[in-house]
């Protein structure tokens, strides 16, 4: 067989389909947060401003956490030198995972090489490891769970999104003697909608379930010391594990679990993803810890931050171009087509120097193509009037339907 025949054709399918995924090679700007040069195919360069980063508030380039890898790479050096388990503990981890179980109220953390890693590791560690478990698994899940799930083999049942009555049919339709893990997110990525997370601890617990919850697009943001919805819900006892990111709103990369000591060390003990790997650089466990203490302190980014968004979405509103409304700060621009949703983003990034990355399918479903926007405290008036601007002029090129008032 002639394999690479075999890669181009799949690829042909992909292109043929609007699903071929292009990167736009971009080189951030340190300290002119959200602007970064574009190097286009031909080798030009010029200057955009990102309207679609998860660097939700601009951390990856804050002065404090900046300083805080520097200042460890001039201690510790580039790497960590080793496995967690084989020389490759820095004091730097240690600090981070006191740091985060601080965050959300938990006796322990563990951290992992990045949030997929966390949600496959934990998942598929707790539902192989606890005999008989089954594990329920909301019907939107991130693809980092749905792996986790898979790879344990536990019987898994999947429950409508966001649907606690689904949840307890599933729930109840079971033998009651048998472990469960309800897994979950807080924020949803794509929708931006948020987990009745209180509602799902109630059904969770009158079952006798492990609740298992993803806020990995909600640390940092909400709640008053950003640990989270559950954090801002006053739930955060409430939930067995919370899983996260240092890589979005922290600005950094990592992922962790926070949970009692007896969770965290069983999964520090049992998982491979957690042990056959170099631990995370001593300057990026730095460069977290810095940030996470930065917003436990610090509310006026988390404020200025959902103030940019009400603003965008009400000049959105004022040129009547359509977007999902949502409870998080997450801004769904609706295109409904995967051809103009990838051309609308082409032109903004050719003519008007603004890059939103197009969702299409699988992503999203077919019929749902959308530009995922994420203001961040940084956007200007100036930005956000010059991207509504150029989305009003799509949107009359491109005779896209208008929102209706
Ligand atoms: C991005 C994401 C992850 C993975 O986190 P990384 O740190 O980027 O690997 C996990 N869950 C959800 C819902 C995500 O959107």
């Amino acid at each position: 067989m002639d394999m690479n025949a075999f890669f181009e054709n799949a690829l042909d399918g992909l292109r043929d389909a609007g699903n071929y995924r292009v990167f736009a090679d971009l080189e951030r700007h340190a300290g002119d947060f959200p602007r970064a040069t574009r190097y286009r195919p031909d080798g030009e360069t010029h200057d955009v401003t990102v309207w679609c980063s998860n660097d939700y508030l601009g951390m990856g380039q804050n002065a404090v956490v900046t300083s805080a890898m520097k200042e460890a790479i001039d201690r510790c050096g580039a790497g960590a030198g080793g496995t967690r388990n084989i020389s490759g503990t820095n004091h730097y981890h240690v600090l981070l995972e006191k740091e985060l179980a601080d965050l959300h109220g938990k006796e322990a953390a563990l951290i992992f090489t990045s949030g997929y890693v966390s949600n496959w590791a934990a998942i598929s560690t707790l539902a192989s490891r606890v005999p008989g478990c089954i594990v329920y698994s909301d019907g939107l899940n991130h693809a980092s769970m749905i792996e986790g799930i898979r790879h344990s083999r536990a019987d898994k049942r999947i429950w409508k999104h966001n649907d606690p009555e689904d949840l307890e049919r599933k729930l109840a339709a079971d033998d009651p003697e048998r472990p469960k893990l309800v897994a979950f997110e807080s924020v949803y990525s794509m929708d931006g909608d948020i987990a009745p997370i209180a509602e799902i601890c109630d059904v969770a617990e009158k079952y006798g379930a492990m609740t298992y919850l993803d806020e990995v697009h909600a640390v940092g943001m909400y709640g008053p010391r950003g640990g989270g919805v559950a954090e801002r819900e006053g739930l955060m006892d409430r939930l067995t594990v919370i899983e996260g990111t240092m890589g979005k709103a922290f600005g950094v990369m990592g992922g962790y679990i926070a949970a009692s000591t007896a969770l965290c060390d069983f999964v520090r003990s049992f998982s491979s993803g957690f042990i056959f790997t170099t631990a995370l650089p001593p300057a990026l466990a730095a460069g977290a810890t810095a940030s996470i203490q930065h917003l436990k302190g610090n509310e006026i980014l988390r404020r200025r931050h959902k103030e940019r968004v009400a603003k965008l979405r009400a000049k959105l509103d004022a040129r009547s171009i359509p977007h999902m409304s949502n409870p998080s700060h997450i801004v769904p621009v609706m295109v409904g087509n995967a051809a103009k949703c990838k051309w609308i983003s082409d032109l903004l990034l050719d003519s008007y120097g603004i890059y939103v990355q197009p969702i299409n399918y699988p992503t999203v479903p077919v019929g749902t193509e959308r530009l995922r926007i994420t203001p961040t405290p940084l956007h200007s008036d100036a930005d956000i009037d010059h991207l509504v601007g150029a989305l009003n002029d799509l949107w009359s090129q491109c005779a896209l339907s208008r929102a209706v008032a």
